[in-house]
């Protein structure tokens, strides 16, 4: 058999997981949070089985989440999306990643994505038979260099893929940013897909500067969120997109036989979560506090941490202590310190080694503290 995807093996994400659980190391590769989801939110899924909501939720979404997404949209970005025909509920945020980029992208359209960058994006470009143009971020603190991104666009530029705040990195997006993309719009007929499911993970009183808060970007993209992590709930998979009807129409083509819809009591109970706005406003504190904590942990090892303004993730170097390939050394952490981490030359096109590991910072208190110490005494 001819593989569609020669490149693809396993997801790091899969790989790392396993090796942690194999070695018995302190899990902060994958990026889940070790502790659980709001107790309410687990009641609530309780209160829609036990009310004989499990079967199929209609396609796009129950009208109730839809609203509410809407409102919530609109009271934080400005942009009104109509329920009804801008917004679709999916089965988490790869899905909505994967059906926008089917949706739009024919053989032969050319799609940029800004690298490194997560590791669904370009195998769904490759299967609808697109080609990735790859635009490097700055290191090492991982801003756009919107000159390169001009220099590259062309009249094949079907789809432009961003990703603020930003996995692996951590880097949020400023006003300028998207002012230079705006600029870019006026040049080109490209559109944009959105990764924005840290939306609510940026830190130090910054804001998110979602592509809603701008029409001229609104009006040519897919915006895609995930309530994974905003609700510490990263195993129930539910997502959405918010996109222009003309883009939604071709959009929910594909969710609909991709999956058809989303699991029904999850809707039902975020839909009854929604009203609280504090969990969502409180959330940058509650990761920031953590960050500050793994920071100072770390402050006497001889990682160098890089810059992180958002997600729930941490960079670091780590020359002082070895001269392996970051893929190597995240193997050797796992097995030999017990603290498993994710290389970031992964999320390269190109084998791109820095020499940095991503650390998971959406963990217990006692977990970052025990994962320190053995980071530590290396
Ligand atoms: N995009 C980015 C940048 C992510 O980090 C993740 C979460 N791993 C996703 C998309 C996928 O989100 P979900 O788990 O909701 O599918
Ligand atoms: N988004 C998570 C991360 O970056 C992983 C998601 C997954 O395992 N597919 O670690």
């Amino acid at each position: 058999l001819q593989s569609k995807l020669p490149n693809v093996g396993t997801t790091i994400f899969s790989t790392m997981s396993q090796l942690a659980l194999q070695h018995g190391a302190i899990n902060l590769s994958q990026g889940f949070p070790d502790f659980d989801c709001p107790p309410e939110l687990v009641d609530l899924v309780a209160d829609a089985m036990r009310s004989g909501f499990n079967q199929y939720a209609p396609s796009p979404g129950l009208p109730l989440l839809r609203q509410k997404i809407s409102q919530k949209t609109e009271q934080l970005y400005g942009h009104l999306a109509n329920p009804d025909t801008e917004v679709t509920v999916t089965s988490g945020a790869t899905e909505a990643l994967f059906a926008a980029i089917a949706a739009v992208v024919q053989p032969g359209d050319e799609v940029m994505v800004l690298e490194p960058c997560y590791d669904s994006y370009v195998p769904a470009i490759e299967l609808s038979g697109g080609v990735p143009v790859f635009v490097p971020l700055r290191f090492p603190d991982f801003s756009v260099d919107w000159q390169q991104v001009e220099d590259n666009l062309t009249e094949k530029t079907r789809l432009l893929i961003i990703n603020s705040p930003h996995n692996p990195s951590g880097a949020v997006w400023g006003q300028t940013d998207l002012d230079e993309l705006t600029r870019l719009t006026q040049k080109y007929p490209f559109l944009i897909l959105s990764d924005e499911v840290y939306e609510h993970i940026v830190f130090d009183n910054q804001p998110h500067h979602s592509v809603l808060t701008v029409p001229a970007l609104a009006e040519r993209a897919f915006v895609v969120s995930s309530f994974g992590k905003t609700y510490h709930t990263t195993g129930w998979k539910v997502g959405y997109c918010i996109a222009p009807e003309s883009l939604t129409t071709e959009f929910r083509k594909v969710h609909q036989y991709l999956t058809f819809s989303t699991a029904t009591p999850l809707q039902h109970a975020i839909a009854a979560y929604l009203n609280n706005q504090e969990h969502y406003l409180t959330l940058p504190a509650f990761y920031q506090q953590k960050r500050d904590l793994f920071a100072s942990l770390l402050q006497p090892s001889k990682f160098k941490l890089l810059p992180c303004a958002g997600t729930y993730f941490q960079l670091a170097r780590y020359s002082q202590i070895s001269d392996l390939t970051d893929v190597e050394f995240s193997q050797w952490l796992t097995k030999e310190a017990g603290v498993a981490v994710i290389p970031i030359s992964v999320f390269y096109s190109q084998n791109v080694d820095h020499g940095v590991i991503r650390f998971c910072f959406a963990k217990k208190e006692e977990t970052l503290r025990a994962a320190a110490e053995r980071l530590c005494k290396l």
